[in-house]
């Protein structure tokens, strides 16, 4: 049986640490939270955590504190210290396993794993966004490629975990260079990934480009595709993608200006990379007639929505002379030669 994902509890530092405001950046909508000039106290974190459990038990899950919104190793040394301090109790306790957080990766300094450590941190989420250079310099990113590469290389050389966020669709980022970054990626190791989508946010940069017409987001449809690309490419290296798009929440919608937003991305994303698993799969089985047998527990991936899968099969000409059978198994799709056909049973 799989772990049970962690119980994270989030504590939104918004902007905190960052140089600058990146062109597609507004973490206020983000994180929900107003801007401010300091962190939050140690009273605040603990009037978090403390919610939070009372919300939400852990019920066996570990327990991260997860410090987001901002570049954690940004901040002055005495502000980090501070904010890791505020949870020592909770980690004596037994009541908090271990923290996370969020950084840019030029702030990641060979001195900076053993000083997070020495506070509990496992876990470093790094913002990496895109690997191509024009897509960096566009994004006014303040960093390049290469800082990505020797974060990932540190935080790894010192037994951290490592995760890193992509943004699909940013100024200057093709198919190309989206997948060739995704390649990339997948070789410098990080222990898992976040996708999500450029968005237009009201108080960005981007919007700005978009509103004199010299931005256009991807179309949802492929955002959708090119995140389950990415999906496959990661997963050939075992390496997991946690989540695929934002989640929804009044504070986005109102700052949504344009952009392939949508409730349920990850789960169009699940839909379309088993769209191209099984596709991949039928035109390699030349046989007819044949059995497609497909776990019951699929049937929703295999249809998509509206039918909307099932029927892009069915144009491609994949799933003539195939009855498709839904059966209680575990397993990935199954495809054998028949004899006996009824096929009108699909
Ligand atoms: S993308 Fe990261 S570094 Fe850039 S402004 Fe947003 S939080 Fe700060």
């Amino acid at each position: 049986m799989k772990p049970r994902p962690p119980l994270i509890i989030p504590v939104f530092l918004p902007h905190l640490g960052c140089p600058h405001r990146c062109l597609f950046c507004d973490q206020r909508p983000l994180s929900g939270r107003r801007l401010t000039a300091d962190g939050p106290g140690a009273g605040e974190v603990a009037a978090e955590i403390r919610a939070w459990l009372a919300r939400s038990p852990a019920q066996g899950r570990r327990v991260e504190v997860g410090f987001y919104g901002g570049s954690f190793t940004g901040l002055p040394l005495k502000e980090q210290e501070r904010l890791l301090a505020a949870v020592r109790p909770w980690l004596r306790a037994g009541r908090v396993d271990g923290i996370r957080l969020s950084t840019r990766p030029d702030y990641i300094f060979p001195e900076t794993p053993a000083f997070l450590r020495a506070y509990g941190v496992e876990t470093v989420e790094l913002g990496v966004q895109s690997l191509h250079p024009e897509t960096l310099r566009l994004s006014r990113r303040g960093h390049e490629a290469w800082h990505s590469e020797a974060a990932i290389a540190i935080l790894k050389g010192a037994g951290l975990r490592v995760g890193a966020q992509l943004m699909l669709g940013l100024p200057g980022e093709g198919t190309v260079s989206t997948l060739a970054g995704c390649r990339r990626l997948a070789e410098l190791g990080p222990d898992f990934v976040r996708l999500h989508p450029a968005l237009v946010l009201a108080d960005s940069g981007l919007a700005a480009l978009y509103h004199q017409g010299r931005y256009r987001p991807l179309p949802l449809v492929k955002a959708v595709a090119l995140a389950a690309r990415a999906v496959e490419i990661l997963a050939v290296r075992g390496i997991p993608v946690i989540r695929a798009g934002l989640q929804t929440t009044p504070e986005l919608e109102a700052s949504l200006v344009a952009g392939p937003h949508h409730p349920a991305f990850g789960e169009l994303v699940k839909t379309r990379v088993f769209f191209n698993q099984l596709r991949r799969r039928l035109a390699s089985f030349p046989q007819r007639p044949r059995q497609l047998t497909v776990a019951v527990r699929d049937r929703s991936l295999l249809l998509g929505r509206g039918r909307a899968g099932l029927r892009r099969l069915e144009a491609l000409g994949l799933l003539d002379q195939t009855r498709i059978v839904f059966a209680e198994t575990a397993g990935p799709p199954r495809l054998e030669a028949i004899k006996d056909v009824d096929l009108a049973q699909r």
